[in-house]
Formats: C-alpha cells, structure tokens, sequence
C-alpha cells in the first residue's frame, strides 16, 4: 500500500500546501485514504486532512467525492439539515514519492454511532439520545436529497459522526497525551500510516478509537469512564445536546447520476436494490430506518425478514427487479423459503426489545413509513423528522421543516424513486 499509486508517507510536522496545513497527529485511515489532524496555519484552528492513494481510480473517487461535497456546502446554507451533513472546507493536490494525492480538508469530528452503539451495547442507547440522533440525521438527508440532489447510498452507523464541542481545548489534551507517552513509536508516519498485516491492522484500530475516544471525551459531558456506568447514565439523560453529522460522501451519487447499482451495505440495504429494480433517493430512507435492525444473511434471508416483519411485497415491486427472478417465482411467493412466520413490527419492539406497549406503538408508528416497501410510498426524511415520536427531542423539541407534511413523499425531491437522467 505504501508503493507507486498507494498511499502517501505522511510525517508529523509535515507542511502542505505550501505551509497552509501542518500535520499534528493521525485521526484515522479508510480504504480510500489516511486521514490526519492538522493545524490550519492561517487561521491557528485545526482541521481533518484526508489524503488520498494515488492511483487513477482513487483520484477519479475523489474528484467525484469532491463535486459532491462542494455541492453540499454551496446548496442552501439555511436548510436545518445543513449542519448535519460534513462541511469541507478546502481541497488541493499534494505531489510525493508515490504520486500525486487529492486532499480533502473538513472540519474535526469525533467518533461514530458504531462506537456510541457499542458503549451502549448493553442498556440500549438512552432515548432522548436517540431521538436527537435519529431527527439529526432525518434532516441531514433531507438536505442532501431536497436541495443538493445528492444520495448517500452508504449510509450506516460508521458513517455517522459524532461532533465534537470545543476542539481546540481537547486538541491540547490530545498533545499533552502524546508527550507522555513513552511508546514514539505511535506518530512516526509512514512506519504506522496505513495497516501492513492483521496484526497492525488491529492495533491501527485500537489507535482509531483511542484517538476517537479522546476526541469525544467533552461531547455532551458523556463521561468515558467505563467504570462509572451509572454517571454515564445520568450525564446521557440530563437533557444534554449531541450533535451529529452524516460523512464519508465516498460512495455518495447524484439524483441524476448513478455512478453504480452496487450499493448499499448489506444490513441497511433496501428491498428494491436487493432486487436490482429502480433506486432514488428513499434507498437512504431504508438505511436510516434500518439503523435500528438486525443482521442478515443471503439475499433471500434477507427478503424473507423483510417479509415477516412488514409482511408481503406488492407484486409490482417483487418482479420489477433484475434479480427478481432468483428470488421469487411468477407468483410472486419466494422461492427457496416457505415457512415464514409473521412477526409484526409492534410485536418485536415488545418482545425482542422489550418496549412497553405504548412507546412499541408510537415507534413502530413512527418507523412504518420509512419501511414502506415501495420506494415511490416510501415518506421522505425531512417530514418525518417532525414526526409525532420526535416532538420531545431535547433541544429541538417541536421543531420541524416549515410547509412538509409528516409522511409526505417524494414530492418535491427530483430522483425520489428512480434515476432521472437530466438533458
Ligand atoms: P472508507 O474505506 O470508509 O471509504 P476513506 O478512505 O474514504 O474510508 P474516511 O472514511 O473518509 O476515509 O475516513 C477514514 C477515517 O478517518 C474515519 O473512519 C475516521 O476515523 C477518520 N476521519 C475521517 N474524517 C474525519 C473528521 N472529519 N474528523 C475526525 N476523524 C475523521
Ligand atoms: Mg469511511
Ligand atoms: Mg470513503
């Protein structure tokens, strides 16, 4: 990886464009990239540098990356959603020994909802938490979809990430971390940049999340002390304000302009692209409903779940897809499964989750029009982030998208359930 096309030797100290950025420590690598923290020389505030392999194909996805990206920033700076979607604030070439790298320069953020998940994995995420993020994230595809035509199509808890309070304070507790540790071996550059074996690569994602830890450490006063559970607790429901933002653009495409029908990864990925029918922008929709399911297997495992809980797919759906054919037969009944058992929505937030009757009824309400199966039925994100559930979010309670209906659709939103191919 670290070769002619690969990725660039970034050193601690090292300056690009012409002494703008200095690299101050690494926040993290992607397939596509490693991404630094750097101190912006202009304006003494730091930033996040991703800099990206060399070879034709990465700089082709980065270029796109980056139209998009400057499509989000430039749309409609007061749309509700706009800050929940990242901003880039700059992008330029750097040339080194294994070619010439597009930069990206964003804002810091901090960790990602997998790590929030997974610090939760026990109790469950507390709800005033998950309304925050759920009507955050509602109103950040609202803003990609309504005003900058543009599809995320990878949207999952990885790609969600968490902001950061004040990040030129935890910038100084991150420094001072470093120049205790005894352990230099840690912000060589290159040496440690990019993952060299399943070991490394292991020990490169403890560092992420250390360093992703640390940057969260403020958010919302959450303590990270996994010894004091009940403070955490405590810290999560006081009322306070997370915020957070949709990321990674990489695989992102136009309303007008799919680059791919690959989309999706498997867990958040929508009836209609399974079946390789016609996918817009409510593909998105699926996946932000779909954060809060499970597991599946094959495709056909896939589609039977989606059967049982949301029962069966109209017929016009099941045979409109290229892959159609495999999965169910003329009939429209699957075909390598037979035994589904009916396990209604409602029913499984009693019994798999354990919500009471009440609040199983009200989120079910709530989810049911983001898991409607016909990509044209399906509501659109902005709605429904003023959804009867979402009324007593903390810090954005009754707020809604002025003039858009709860549950209304794909109205208004160019691409909505398919390609629409511009001149
Ligand atoms: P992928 O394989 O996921 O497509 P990629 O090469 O496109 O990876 P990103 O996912 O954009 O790269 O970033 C890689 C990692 O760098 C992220 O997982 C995250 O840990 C860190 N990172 C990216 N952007 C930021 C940011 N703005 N602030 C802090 N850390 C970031
Ligand atoms: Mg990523
Ligand atoms: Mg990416």
């Amino acid at each position: 990886d670290y070769c002619k096309g690969g990725y660039h030797p970034v050193t601690v100290g090292e300056q690009f464009k012409d002494g703008k950025y200095t690299v101050v420590r690494k926040l993290g690598w992607g397939h596509f990239s490693t991404v630094w923290l750097s101190r912006d020389n202009v304006t003494q505030k730091h930033v996040a540098l991703k800099v990206v392999r060399s070879a034709a194909h990465y700089t082709e996805t980065a270029i796109d990356e980056i139209k998009l990206l400057n499509k989000i920033v430039a749309a409609k700076p007061d749309h509700p959603g706009r800050k929940h979607v990242v901003s880039l604030l700059d992008s330029f070439e750097h040339k080194g020994p294994n070619g010439t790298h597009v930069c990206m320069v964003f804002e810091v953020l901090g960790e990602n909802l997998l790590g929030l998940i997974k610090r939760w994995n026990h109790r469950g995420i507390p709800m005033p938490l998950v309304k925050q993020i759920t009507k955050q994230v509602l109103l950040g595809l609202d803003y990609l979809h309504r005003e900058c035509g543009i599809i995320h199509t990878d949207l999952k808890p990885e790609n969600v990430l968490i902001e950061i309070g004040d990040v030129e304070q935890i910038v100084k507790t991150f420094v001072k971390e470093d120049l205790k540790k005894d352990d230099k071996e840690d912000n060589r550059g290159s040496s440690n940049a990019s993952p060299k074996s399943e070991k490394e690569d292991e020990d490169k994602h403890k560092q992420r999340e250390k360093t992703a830890d640390i940057l969260t450490r403020e958010v919302s006063g959450i303590s990270l002390d996994k010894s004091n559970e009940k403070k955490r607790a405590e810290d999560a429901t006081a009322g306070d304000i997370i915020s957070v933002k949709i990321a990674d653009l990489g695989n992102a495409c136009w309303t007008g302009h799919h680059f791919t029908n690959d989309i999706q990864t498997r867990q958040y990925r929508s009836p209609e692209v399974i079946l390789g029918a016609k996918w817009g922008a409510s593909t998105d929709v699926w996946s932000m409903a779909a954060m809060s399911g499970t597991k599946y297997g094959k495709d056909d495992d896939h589609i039977a779940q989606i059967i049982e809980l949301l029962g069966p797919f109209p017929k016009s759906l099941c045979l409109s897809g290229k892959w159609s054919q495999e999965i169910f037969n003329r009939k429209g009944e699957l075909r390598n499964i037979h035994r589904l058992r009916h396990w209604a929505l409602p029913d499984v937030l009693k019994e798999k989750y354990h919500f009471k009757e009440e609040d199983a009824k009200k989120i079910a309400d709530f989810l049911t029009p983001l898991l409607e199966l016909t990509p044209e039925k399906r509501a659109n994100a902005g709605g429904m982030a003023g959804g009867a559930w979402l009324e007593d979010t903390p810090g954005m309670e009754g707020m809604k998208i002025p003039g858009l209906e709860v549950g209304s659709k794909g109205e208004g939103i160019e691409g909505w359930a398919n390609e629409v191919k511009k001149r």
